[in-house]
């Protein structure tokens, strides 16, 4: 059997892109990657990138380049609706340790620009505006086409096309249809030239809990001149169902409530804190809508020569800012695959490629399982409660806060331990 040594890659997102890099540099493969869209997509707003994934960013030369645009932020801060600190935790005080790297906040926007940027200096070839419409496999190849007419070929097949992956729908898995999560998000950035002085000096993930849903808002670029803030809480599927048509007008009639929504929640307090809130909502001009869908664990992520990877395979909710190291992940393991694959090949014990898939399979699911069971209990935080309910959850996690300080269970790693995998030590 011939050695592996051209990826197609479906999807120009950062698993995509990721993908071609860490292929083209640590596998001499070269990798033409195909994206719908006629320029990057900006979904998003600003991500969240913990320990794990900046080692990786820094291992593929990024992680400088990252931190001249993000934020450093891994304290996170609770707030009540009267303005008060429920608690504060260093999310990664014990990752970063054990790792080199705590947390930074990223705009989408800034990240793909790193990325895109790289893959150009490289020669990476990027084709927009790419619609796949049929995938072949024979004879050691795969083919893929396009709605333009356009063909490829190549040895391996990426699907990188996220939560509503073609190259899933079409070969790899086609029963399987992400579920809506019940949880949707409103979000935007905003300059902080616009808000009080508070607004620059911030220097956490600030999240206030009310009654229906958590706000979130943390500082997005270095300068700390863009907050990015979240609005996250329970919405209906639309009564139409789970359709295009139902979630714009779903996501129209959030945006366009979105103020006096938040405004009302926010209650009579007439605290600095929650008058900062006040004005980041009212003084935002464009929110975007974002319904939460999963991919439900236990399908297959690949067939034949072709593999999803990143949100395609294992979409899960944003709680715990792991979806973009969940895609670097998967790349650094698809990549060491391949190496060994080809240092493997002819020998006799050498196991063979849907061999090593199943391998690979494995043990990325065991891992985005774990991943996926700490966003959802994050979620919950997000859900409709009483006002009763919001006091006792508030003084659960004030206590919470307290005892993990103060016990040092930071210092030994409870709840962090998962941000210092290194997915380099796994082996085929
Ligand atoms: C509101 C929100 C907040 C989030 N917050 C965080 C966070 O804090 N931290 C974090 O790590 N993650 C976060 N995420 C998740 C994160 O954005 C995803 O996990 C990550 O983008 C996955 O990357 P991907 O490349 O697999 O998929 P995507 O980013 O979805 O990229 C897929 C790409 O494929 C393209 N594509 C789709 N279909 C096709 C096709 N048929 N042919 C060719 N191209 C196609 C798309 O246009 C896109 O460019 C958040 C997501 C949302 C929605």
């Amino acid at each position: 059997m011939a050695g592996i040594e051209k990826v197609i890659i479906i999807g120009g997102g950062p698993a995509g892109i990721a993908a071609a890099l860490v292929l083209q540099e640590r596998n001499n493969i070269s990798c033409p990657v195909y994206e719908v869209r006629s320029e990057p997509t900006t979904l998003g707003g600003a991500v969240g990138i913990p320990s794990n994934g900046l080692r990786l960013l820094e291992r593929m030369g990024l992680s400088d380049a990252m931190m001249a645009k993000g934020s450093e932020t891994s304290m996170l801060n609770l707030h009540s609706l009267n303005g008060n600190e429920v608690g504060r935790m260093d999310m990664a005080s014990w990752s970063r340790q054990q790792t080199g790297f705590g947390y930074l906040r990223i705009r989408r926007t800034d990240l793909m620009e790193v990325l895109l940027n790289t893959a150009s200096e490289r020669d990476i070839p990027i084709h927009f505006n790419k619609r796949l419409t049929k995938i072949e496999e024979n004879n050691d190849k795969v083919t893929v086409f396009f709605s333009d007419g356009t063909s490829d070929t190549g040895d391996f097949l990426l699907g990188c096309d996220g939560i509503h992956s073609t190259v899933r729908k079409l070969y790899v898995d086609p029963d399987c249809t992400p579920q809506y999560t019940g949880i949707s998000n409103v979000f935007s950035l905003i300059s902080t030239s616009q808000l009080p002085p508070a607004a620059s000096s911030m220097d956490a993930l600030h999240a206030t809990l009310t009654s229906d849903g958590m706000f979130g808002i943390s500082p997005a670029t270095t300068a700390r001149d863009m907050v990015y803030w979240f609005f996250s809480r329970e919405i209906a599927m639309p009564k139409s169902g789970d359709t295009r048509d139902g979630w714009e007008e779903r996501g129209k009639m959030e945006v366009d409530n979105l103020k006096s929504t938040f405004i009302t929640l926010l209650g009579e307090s007439d605290s600095p804190w929650v008058n900062m809130l006040r004005d980041v909502v009212r003084k935002t001009d464009v929110v975007k809508f974002y319904p939460i869908f999963k991919i439900m664990p236990g399908g297959p992520w690949s067939k034949g020569r072709c593999l999803v990877i990143g949100d395609a395979a294992h979409a899960m909710p944003p709680h715990a800012s792991q979806g973009v190291s969940m895609a670097l992940e998967d790349v650094f393991l698809f990549s060491k695959l391949l190496n060994h694959h080809s240092r493997s090949l002819g020998a006799p014990s050498s196991r063979s490629l849907g061999d090593l898939l199943q391998l690979y399979e494995c043990k990325r699911k065991a891992r985005t399982e774990q991943m996926l069971q700490t966003a959802e209990r994050n979620g919950d935080v997000r859900k409709k409660k009483t006002p009763m309910r919001l006091w006792a959850n508030e003084l659960a996690l004030s206590w919470g806060l307290r005892i993990y300080g103060a016990i040092g269970l930071d210092k030994m790693g409870i709840g962090q331990k998962p941000l210092a995998y290194d997915i380099e030590e796994e082996q085929f």
